[in-house]
């Protein structure tokens, strides 16, 4: 099968699987997987299916992409952070749809290689760095949105401080490591409503910046 029928084989497996956003579908088509994961999974970037990119870190199955992105509800004018860089691939579709995307990834080398990605895909709204996206980015907050890309036992305080009011946090929460939810939050001014949508399993949300 050929790269473009695997892409159109994925897409349609997205919308069955509730992705509907037409500018959500838009922008995973126009974001080629296969730059984000590894020679040796090549043949696998359009599965529906999370891969290991180094370092003990995975890059996110298409579906959960998806709908975390569709959850985040986000406009072309916003200002949008992600915690949880990781390949880059989740940085650039949600590049795709705001003004400016700011990312932070606690190991530096995949820094370097996501940076290298936006390079080449010419995605110049993107800021990544290097740091502990558990305290946010102060110095760029409010934020309209934040998607965190890892499971936190808890929401970050940081985070939510740093959301603007009206903004939305979508965030994989769970207390055994294993098992956790994807929790949307929205900020109002009378304070914070909050929902869970989809069981999930991702790499845990540590503290600090990794050794090399
Ligand atoms: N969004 C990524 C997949 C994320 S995997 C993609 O599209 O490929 C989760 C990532 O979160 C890992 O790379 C891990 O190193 C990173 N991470 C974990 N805790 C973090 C923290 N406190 N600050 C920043 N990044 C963190």
């Amino acid at each position: 099968m050929s790269v473009a029928a695997r892409k159109i084989r994925l897409l349609m497996e997205l919308r069955r699987g509730g992705v509907v956003d037409t500018r959500v579908l838009a922008a995973i088509e126009r974001t080629p997987r296969e730059l984000f994961v590894p020679e040796t999974f090549q043949d696998q970037a359009y599965e529906d299916q999370a891969l290991p990119i180094g370092r003990g870190q995975t890059i996110s199955q298409p579906l959960v992409v998806g709908l975390m992105t569709q959850a985040l509800e986000v406009g072309e004018r916003m200002k949008v952070l992600e915690i949880g860089t990781g390949s880059g691939y989740q940085a650039a579709i949600l590049a795709r749809l705001c003004r400016r995307l700011y990312t932070i990834e606690r190991h530096k080398p995949l820094v370097k290689e996501a940076e290298e990605r936006f390079k080449a895909l010419r995605l110049h709204n993107i800021t990544a760095i290097a740091g502990d996206g558990m305290k946010g980015w102060p110095e760029q907050a409010p934020f309209d949105r934040i998607m965190v890309t890892a499971a936190a036992t808890e929401i970050p305080q940081a985070l939510v401080d740093q959301l603007d009011v009206g903004g939305i946090l979508v965030i994989p929460v769970g207390s055994d490591g294993y098992a956790q939810d994807l929790i949307k939050l929205v900020k109002t001014e009378a304070g914070m409503t909050r929902e869970s949508f989809l069981p999930v399993r991702f790499v845990p949300l540590l503290p600090g910046v990794a050794e090399e």
